[in-house]
């Protein structure tokens, strides 16, 4: 068989084992072809080089790899980030997030993106609001470094912190703080499955109950936030309840949830009232 672009996307071809809209990808990430190319240029014969590099990368996701690490990029809120094995890999679940930080921040003010890893929901709400401030904190300088990648790209003025939560961040109140942080039970059984499996694991589990870094962030939260101001989390499938009290025990007004495109409670939320 000929190494053609449409033999190399076959079902009798090397990529067999993935699912065509993967094969697609990775085809057009080594040739640097786009979608259409790849349909008017099917004829097209791969040198054994270009035929050893697709290999490699089915080889790769065979093995597991997540797309997005693989061709070192991901869309999110219709922004081309670029990911590595130091962030987390943004999900379409986060752009509820998002939303709701664009509903809630004032007009001109300043929000905080505490464990902001790609940078992904700090640069979606920059990109979206040039009238806010926005500040972005991550405990990992690898994750940082990504970050600002991502944030120059997108023309977005963002002042980053390296920190671990709050600790080395400024004396300074925001008037919106969010932040989708690791919350997946220790040892849940999804961390050793799929895409998560290559992911930063600080980024996905507090190794304790999942809910560590709500407690942590909500009793920074009252020091600094602006009276009215809202605090926003992401969180897992079956948190919402759990994190809703820990918001009314701080006294948070207002508090609730709100559902992802599935239909799952996935962003909690409430406004600090001083
Ligand atoms: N949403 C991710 C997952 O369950 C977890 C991300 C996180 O811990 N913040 O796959």
């Amino acid at each position: 068989m000929s190494n053609s672009i449409a033999n190399l996307l076959s079902n009798q071809g090397i990529g067999a084992a993935l699912p065509m809209l993967e094969r697609r990808m990775l085809v057009m990430h080594a040739l640097n072809k786009t979608r259409v190319e790849l349909i008017t240029q099917a004829d097209y014969e791969l040198s054994e080089q270009e035929f050893h590099i697709v290999q490699t990368l089915f080889e790769r996701r065979n093995q597991g790899e997540p797309v997005a690490y693989i061709l070192g990029q991901r869309e999110f809120f219709g922004l081309d980030l670029r990911v590595t094995k130091d962030v987390l890999i943004p999900r379409p679940d986060t752009e509820l997030l998002v939303e709701l930080s664009l509903k809630f921040a004032p007009p001109n003010s300043e929000l905080l993106d505490v464990g902001t890893g790609s940078g992904a929901i700090a640069i979606a709400v920059a990109h979206q609001r040039p009238d806010l401030s926005v500040w972005a904190a991550d405990i990992s300088a690898a994750a940082l470094e990504v970050a600002r990648t991502n944030a120059d790209t997108h023309r977005c003025k963002i002042t980053f912190i390296e920190s671990d939560w709050y600790n080395n961040l400024p004396t300074h109140q925001w008037h919106t703080i969010v932040s989708n942080p690791p919350y997946i039970v220790a040892n849940d059984s999804h961390l050793f499955q799929g895409d998560l499996r290559f992911e930063p694991i600080s980024a996905l589990t507090d190794h304790g109950d999942g809910l560590s870094a709500y407690r942590a962030l909500i009793a920074g939260a009252v020091i600094r936030l602006h009276a009215g101001g809202w605090l926003l989390f992401e969180h897992g499938f079956d948190q919402a309840e759990p994190v809703r009290a820990l918001l009314h025990a701080a006294q948070f007004q207002q508090v609730q949830s709100w559902r992802d495109l599935a239909g799952i409670e996935r962003v909690s939320g409430g406004q600090f009232s001083a």
